[in-house]
């Protein structure tokens, strides 16, 4: 049975076209292994995302086919990046919406970081 997010990988999605700067983001990170930038249609104070630079669909995908040191370098950079934000005190939220059930809606793999306020409820009552 197929897994979901382990596709194939979409290189006109949105971010892949910001990896390659044929559009532009608010950058307020990157190094070897991710880009971080604003989220062009904010849900809170701060909200930024956290990018893999590989051509990744899901967390499936990443964790199955980046190396070590792409997933390190990756979560590294969302702890760098909240912490250069001033997010770590008092505190903040990341998450990643995989599939359809899980709302995502570019299909490479992202991390949404929220904070500048108390955040209210993890999710939406159904
Ligand atoms: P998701 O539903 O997790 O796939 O979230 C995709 C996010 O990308 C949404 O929060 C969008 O507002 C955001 N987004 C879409 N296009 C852009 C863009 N060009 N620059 C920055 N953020 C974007």
């Amino acid at each position: 049975m197929p897994v979901k997010g382990l596709g194939t990988y979409d290189d006109t999605n949105i971010f892949a076209r910001i990896l390659r700067g044929e559009i532009p983001c608010k950058k307020v990170y990157e190094d070897d292994h991710a880009l971080a930038f604003h989220d062009i249609n904010p849900q809170a104070a701060t909200h930024v995302l956290v990018i893999p630079k590989g051509r990744y669909i899901s967390v499936a995908d990443f964790s199955t086919k980046a190396s070590n040191a792409e997933i390190a370098g990756f979560i590294r950079a969302v702890g760098k990046v909240a912490t250069a934000l001033g997010l770590d005190d008092p505190g903040y939220r990341i998450l990643a919406n995989m599939g359809e059930h899980g709302g995502q809606e570019v299909p490479h793999f992202h991390v949404h970081l929220f904070g500048g306020h108390a955040l209210g409820p993890m999710l939406a009552r159904r």
